[in-house]
């Protein structure tokens, strides 16, 4: 059985790549709301990790349009760069358990041995790796590693599906759902210019957070199927799931954050109350021409 009903705690965990737009809006209320009701906790996490596209400024921003939508947070935010020796920690451990090896090859490399495939399967996130460097010879594996080549860490998928088995999740709109991490392939753990990889990093917060329900949009729905099997891999607590249908502007395109003109920021600027605007999107009313996709 899921718990969802009682005391149930959320996140909204924003990446600091630019100024929340409104579907980002809709989307931390509604997991602001489904804590309140519940008389739970929402708290709030800032996933800072990808160093290239994160821009530090941008965090204040973000909290400052949550209190202009009239949301608080329990506790300070968790800023996910602090929490980077625990990533590391568990990376180790999947290592050490012979379920995540080292990949050499650069985005070139891989695009070409696909091309050089003649098939390439794809996964929820594009073309699935083909796993060249998980056949490495071990002593040139080692050899690799002691020159200090950079690599990434990769999961073995079918070893770490076999060791666990078939696993379920629980989404509110969809029922069980059976667990078919496979389909992505050997994803990435951690890269050379990033310690921890999303699927890694958010997966080991939501637990230490104590997140019991995700209320996340709907692209996030396959990542779930990962992020199932790594609480398994690593003894984490399974949340219940909201994936939330997603927002289009008014030519049908969905929102980006390069859209300034939709941004809660931008409509501040105008003078809109966030107190009322948080009331319209409650109510599924949204402005701008925004309509649900
Ligand atoms: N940081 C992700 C984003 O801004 C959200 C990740 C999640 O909710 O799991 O799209």
């Amino acid at each position: 059985m899921v718990q969802v009903t009682r005391h149930v705690v959320t996140r909204f965990a924003p990446s600091p790549t630019g100024r929340l737009h409104i579907g980002h809006g809709w989307s931390a209320l509604m997991a602001y709301d489904a804590a309140r009701e519940s008389d739970g906790a929402f708290r709030l996490r800032i996933e800072d990790i990808d160093g290239t596209r994160s821009r530090p400024e941008h965090i204040d921003g973000i909290l400052e349009d949550l209190v202009w939508l009239g949301i608080d947070w329990a506790g300070e935010p968790i800023i996910q760069s602090t929490r980077a020796s625990a990533h590391r920690a568990a990376l180790d451990r999947l290592i050490g358990e012979g379920l995540a090896y080292p990949c050499f090859c650069t985005r070139a490399d891989i695009l070409a041995q696909i091309a050089a495939s003649g098939s390439a399967p794809h996964g929820p996130e594009g073309p699935v790796y083909p796993g060249t460097c998980r056949e490495m010879d071990p002593a040139e594996r080692l050899c690799r590693l002691e020159e200090g080549q950079a690599h990434a860490w990769r999961l073995d998928m079918a070893r770490s599906v076999a060791r666990v088995g078939a696993l379920r999740w629980h989404d509110e709109g969809r029922g069980w759902i059976d667990a078919e991490p496979s389909a992505a392939g050997d994803i990435v753990l951690s890269r050379k210019d990033a310690p921890g990889s999303y699927h890694l990093c958010a997966t080991l917060d939501d637990a230490e957070m104590g997140i019991t329900l995700i209320v996340r949009g709907q692209d996030l729905f396959e990542a779930t199927h990962v992020h199932r099997l790594l609480q398994a891999l690593l003894d984490l607590p399974t949340p219940a799931y909201r994936h939330h249908a997603l927002l289009v502007d008014a030519e049908g395109r969905r929102l980006a954050k390069r859209d300034a003109a939709l941004t809660l920021s931008a409509l501040r600027a105008q003078g809109v109350s966030g107190i009322e605007l948080a009331g319209d999107l409650r109510a599924g009313r949204f402005p701008l021409g925004i309509r649900v996709a």
